[in-house]
């Protein structure tokens, strides 16, 4: 009998996490992926991975307190028992890649460094330099050629996923690609999918993500009935270098390492920043939250150098909007050691040292906290059962999704390190469920089943590709669509979002799916086309972008990173003591009315006419109630004070 195979689409750090994981428990695994394993968009991640460790513990600091900054984080989005195990699985996960070969930078006593990130008061992340992220790739990398080696793993590399092949009980049974050096298209049989594809940057244009990441995998998934969740929830990265091909992050480690954002208190001062004394500089982000300073959380920082440069008028230059990310006060031995990878890379595309100068930032689309709907099994404690075929599995039988693809862990807004610690937990603790899963369906599809199933499918995906070579001259150009969608999604769907604009960018992108289907190649060649690669992927950013608007259009609230200044909170602003209390009182009432009505997860399904139809789902909050999210604000104590009084009241009625 043919052993159990499981196509696993993505080599990044998901991907290749959970193919280390199925090889050990003997499934045989087919690893696809767009590029060379090794390139795939993990290997950009900059600033580090999130666990408690010995030395965060000494001051305070418990997986517990990993798991409520990481919800608190999110604005109370994510279902918490994925989030709890995924923290107390966290120091496991470092441990386990530090065995595996991974150089993490480490204290002059030996133990692993770890430096402060976004939303946290604790230094609970540990780095490798400033390319953790390769290293750690690289590390599963190694272990997942060693499963190739003997066997276990066959690579797709430079495979584009076409989309899953369903049977007719609408069980995955495998998928449809293509080799994207010869063109030649195929099925390929397996006994479940696991999606571990990444982000969907791309849809915005420019973005701090690899140009793979363009969602046409999940789009794929989503186009063949598996549901999409929480689209709207898009990160923009408070710190990235404008840049006319892409946004290039500077991680958050600048900051975590010491780095001030800060703004001349005069507008468009033209002295060079090293010469505007201390006084005449305002940092706006340590003025407003104190207690957390430059590391608030990214959807708070990027909203903060919004109003700075719009409403404040401070931006540093008149021509493009943009603060100062200072390093410079910085010991250079410091810089070097610890964030080399990133200065370097500023001062590759910006021709200046930020080690002798303050660098010019400005907010970029960086994450994806939506993703593929999937679904877990919670146990008796709150946390997950393992083994689990429940555990990240879709709507769709045998599809699974794992990494930035999945809706899982960050709610409305991801810490900064989370991440990569997600993709490997989501990988090691998905694979046993996926065992679990194949072992134990029933039956391999008779041949004949098997034939017309699997030839049918390959047929239509080569019709398709037939009639894409075969338009004519003259349609549409896709790389100027491209462009105009990702200027569209990034001027309505970022950082700031009003109702009027998201409707009319939908009419706007419906029309533009219209002209993609009829684009035109300048290519039509039969080896290595990557003009059909990309027209085929334009078009399937379209029904994401579509959900990513009518999420954001639906939403009438701010969570995160999504924000309509229409509907933000009251302020707290009297000057009578007594008519502040009041104001706060309000403030605390409103917060739970809009949780009763908001605190739900979006989950869309696409129609037949390829239209998003939207439902909403409650989110498992049961361990951590929600609480107002104001990260030590000034002015947000009163609020602090009238919640805390309402919590009292309320525990003391419950128990009388
Ligand atoms: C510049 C930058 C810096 C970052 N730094 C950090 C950090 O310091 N810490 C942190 O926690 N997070 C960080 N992140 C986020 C983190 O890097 C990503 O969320 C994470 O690496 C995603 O991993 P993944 O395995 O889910 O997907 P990826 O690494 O994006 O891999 C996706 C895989 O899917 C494949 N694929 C996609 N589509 C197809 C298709 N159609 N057919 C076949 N294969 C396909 C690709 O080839 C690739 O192999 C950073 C992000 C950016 C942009």
């Amino acid at each position: 009998m043919r052993k159990r195979r499981v196509v696993v689409v993505g080599g990044g750090l998901a991907g290749l996490a959970v193919a280390m994981k199925l090889a050990e428990l003997d499934v045989d695994v087919a690893l696809m992926s767009l590029s060379k394993v090794k390139r795939s968009h993990s290997a950009c991640a900059q600033g580090g991975i999130n666990s408690v460790n010995i030395l965060t513990r000494q001051l305070g600091d418990s997986e517990w307190n990993h798991f409520d900054d990481t919800v608190y984080g999110g604005d109370f989005l994510a279902h918490q028992p994925p989030v709890k195990e995924l923290a107390y699985w966290a120091p496991q996960i470092i441990d386990l890649m530090d065995r595996l070969g991974v150089t993490f930078n480490r204290t002059p006593e030996g133990f692993r460094d770890q430096r402060r990130f976004g939303g946290t008061l604790y230094s609970r992340t540990a780095f490798a330099g400033a390319t953790t992220g390769q290293q750690l790739l690289y590390a599963l990398d190694e272990q997942v050629r060693r499963w190739e080696a003997t066997g276990h793993v066959t690579k797709f590399e430079m495979w584009d996923f076409l989309g899953p092949v369903l049977d007719d009980r609408g069980r995955c049974r495998g998928c449809v690609a293509q080799d994207m050096v010869s063109m030649k298209i195929r099925a390929v049989e397996a006994d479940a999918l696991v999606l571990a594809s990444g982000g969907c940057g791309a849809i915005f244009g420019r973005s701090t993500n690899s140009i793979a990441c363009n969602g046409s995998a999940v789009s794929r998934v989503f186009q063949a009935g598996v549901h999409y969740a929480n689209g709207e929830f898009i990160q923009v990265h408070p710190t990235a270098i404008p840049g006319a091909d892409k946004l290039r992050l500077i991680s958050e480690s600048a900051r975590g390492e010491g780095g001030r954002v800060w703004v001349p208190r005069t507008p468009q001062d033209p002295r060079p920043p090293g010469e505007i004394p201390e006084k005449e500089r305002f940092y706006f982000l340590e003025h407003r939250y104190p207690t957390y300073g430059n590391l608030v959380p990214r959807d708070i920082a990027t909203r903060e150098v919004f109003n700075v440069c719009v409403k404040e008028h401070l931006s540093v230059d008149s021509e493009r909007m943009c603060v100062y990310l200072d390093v410079s006060h910085l010991p250079r031995e410091l810089l070097d050691r610890k964030l080399a990878g990133i200065l370097e890379i500023y001062e590759k595309f910006q021709g200046v040292d930020p080690r002798r100068t303050a660098m010019k930032i400005f907010p970029a689309v960086h994450y994806t906290m939506g993703g593929l709907w999937c679904d877990y099994e919670r146990t008796a404690e709150g946390g997950l059962a393992i083994g689990s075929p429940r555990n990240q599995q879709t709507n769709v039988s045998g599809i699974f999704a794992i990494g930035e693809c999945d809706y899982h862990f960050h709610g409305a807004n991801r810490l900064g390190a989370n991440s990569l610690v997600a993709c490997v937990f989501s990988g090691l603790t998905a694979a046993p469920g996926v065992a679990n899963y194949v072992n134990h369906l029933p039956r391999h599809p008779a041949d004949e089943e098997r034939r017309s199933l699997f030839e049918g499918s390959q047929r239509r995906h080569e019709a398709r590709y037939k009639a894409m070579l075969a338009r004519p001259e003259g349609g549409p150009n896709p790389y100027r669509l491209h462009a105009r969608l990702g200027e569209l999604m990034t001027r309505v769907a970022t950082a700031i979002r009003h109702n009027p604009e998201l409707e009319a960018a939908y009419a706007e992108v419906c029309e533009m799916e219209e002209q993609a289907r009829r684009a035109s190649l300048s290519d039509r060649g039969d080896w290595a086309n990557q003009n059909a690669v990309f027209a085929r992927a334009l078009e399937d950013m379209f029904p994401l972008a579509k959900t990513i608007l009518r999420g954001a259009l639906a939403r009438d609230e701010c969570r995160g990173a999504h924000y309509k200044p229409e509907f933000t909170m009251p302020q707290v602003d009297a000057d009578d003591p007594a008519e502040r209390r009041r104001q706060a009182e309000i403030w605390c009432q409103r917060f739970e009315e809009n949780n009763r009505k908001w605190l739900k997860s979006t989950v869309a399904r696409l129609s037949s006419d390829g239209e998003p139809q939207l439902s909403y789902e409650e989110v498992d909050t049961t361990l951590i109630p929600p609480r107002p999210r104001l990260y030590g604000v000034v002015g947000g104590e009163l609020i602090e004070e009238a919640w805390n009084s309402r919590q009292a009241t309320a525990t003391a009625q419950e128990r009388s």
